[in-house]
């Protein structure tokens, strides 16, 4: 199967899962000479592989149409993290409640290790489709695979489209799981010595990029 269609595929995938939601969020997957990303402003469910944009590392368009508003950052984070091979962004739901919270993911559960670290930073603000946004966006994923994007939603990175997208679906999770522990009066959080505990579990666990 082709990468254009893998990506379509995990788009619309996307918005079955409940990540997204008409033209919210974009996936990528990383190319031998650049990246195919879902076009912009289109509705992701209905994406199909010759929508799908190429563009090569300078975010030149080498086939297809208008890439999405967020290239800047995919393109960034492959060339940020070598290991990325595709990147999942979502306007999820309590993604964006607790990203318009501007809090971090503390480690209120063990499965915050998902993303590489103790906690899951949010990015702080900036406008969709910036190159600040990008820069924002990679400060905060240092040593992690995802992220939260204030007042905006979530991005992974992972080896692969399954693995990014489950690890877009993690995050969303957990972020369902702490504002309800928020909302009843603040979670009980791990230890730093407990989560390096998880953290050197995942390693041999499978639950890496
Ligand atoms: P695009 O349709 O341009 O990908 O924009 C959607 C989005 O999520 C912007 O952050
Ligand atoms: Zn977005």
């Amino acid at each position: 199967m082709n990468l254009a269609r893998q990506v379509a595929d995990c788009a619309r995938l996307s918005v079955a899962i409940g990540l997204n939601q008409g033209a919210s969020g974009n996936v990528s997957a990383r190319s031998p000479d650049g990246l195919w990303i879902t076009p912009s402003g289109l509705d992701m469910s209905g994406l199909r592989a010759t929508d799908m944009v190429r563009l090569d590392m300078q975010g030149r368009v080498l086939t297809g149409g208008k890439p999405s508003s967020e290239w800047r950052m995919h393109r960034d984070l492959y060339a940020a993290f070598p290991q990325a091979r595709a990147v999942a962004h979502a306007h999820s739901p309590f993604a964006v409640a607790l990203a318009c919270l501007r809090r971090d993911i503390p480690p209120f559960h063990y499965m915050v290790a998902v993303a590489g670290g103790m906690d899951i930073r949010c990015a702080p603000y900036a406008t969709f489709g910036t190159q600040a946004l990008s820069d924002a966006v990679i400060a905060a994923l240092q040593e992690r695979r995802a992220c939260l994007m204030a007042n905006h939603g979530l991005v992974a990175w992972g080896t692969g489209l399954e693995r990014a997208l489950a690890l877009a679906l993690e995050v969303e999770t957990l972020c369902g799981q702490y504002l309800r522990c928020l909302q009843a009066g603040g979670p009980v959080l791990l230890s730093q010595e407990e989560m390096a505990e998880v953290l050197e579990r995942f390693r041999d666990y499978g639950a890496g990029a």
